[in-house]
């Protein structure tokens, strides 16, 4: 199946697509996040060009998203895709490419929240990332792992677009965008809505049973 995993920061995108990864085997995530913090740590042309969007919590223009992960869709993959597609160009270009590649997203599930101020105040309060291997933690209810007791040794950092002012534009950039985006799937009838509210095991359950593989 190809699978997106949409939601305004801090709802927990990355935990349920690191859980869906870990339990569906052979699937790949795909996070737009990821493809862009690596082209500025590997300090390319695109790289530079897109740290001041990242790391203002803007936006990154399509065009760019776009020539970033339409390479990563491989027409016999498995994949989850993470943040993307955050606009209906996105979307309209990721059908295309899928279409060329003999099949469109099986399912789309949009983590929901009613509390911006609160999902701000979930990530300042504790969003950490390992830098060795890109997972999310968080101090309250994901701790990371001691480094004796893991594969994952760290280090773990906040990243470097937590911060209010950030947090605050990527929530209103996705407010903009989140209508459109899941009237567009809800036409195509494979958009399901996941309240981001609930405890992280039930939120896992609901994706799940959205997929119609309950664990
Ligand atoms: P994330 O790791 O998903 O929180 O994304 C971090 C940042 O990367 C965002 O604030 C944007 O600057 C950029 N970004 C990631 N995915 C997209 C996307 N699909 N469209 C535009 N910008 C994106």
């Amino acid at each position: 199946m190809k699978i997106a995993l949409l939601g305004a920061v801090g709802v927990g995108k990355g935990t349920q697509a690191q859980r869906m990864v870990e339990t569906l085997s052979n699937y790949t995530r795909i996070s737009t996040g990821e493809l862009v913090r690596n082209q500025i740590e590997a300090a390319t042309d695109i790289g530079t060009e897109i740290k001041r969007y990242h790391d203002r919590g803007e936006p990154v223009p399509d065009e760019i998203i776009l020539s970033l992960t339409i390479p990563h869709l491989q027409p016999a993959g498995f994949y989850i895709l993470d943040g993307f597609p955050r606009t209906l160009v996105q979307a309209q270009a990721l059908d295309s490419a899928l279409d060329e590649r003999g099949g469109g997203l099986d399912h789309v599930i949009v983590l929901e929240s009613a509390d911006n101020e609160g999902l701000i105040e979930r990530v300042l309060g504790g969003r950490r990332q390992s830098l060795a291997t890109g997972r999310v933690y968080h101090l309250n209810n994901d701790a990371p792992p001691s480094p004796e007791m893991s594969m994952d040794p760290g280090p773990f950092e906040r990243r470097s677009d937590d911060n209010e002012e950030s947090l605050r534009r990527q929530i209103s950039a996705y407010s903009q965008e989140a209508d459109p985006l899941k009237k567009h799937y809800e036409e195509q009838g494979i958009l399901t809505v996941v309240n981001a509210d609930a405890p992280i095991d039930e939120i896992t359950a609901s994706i799940f049973e959205a997929l119609g593989t309950p664990r």
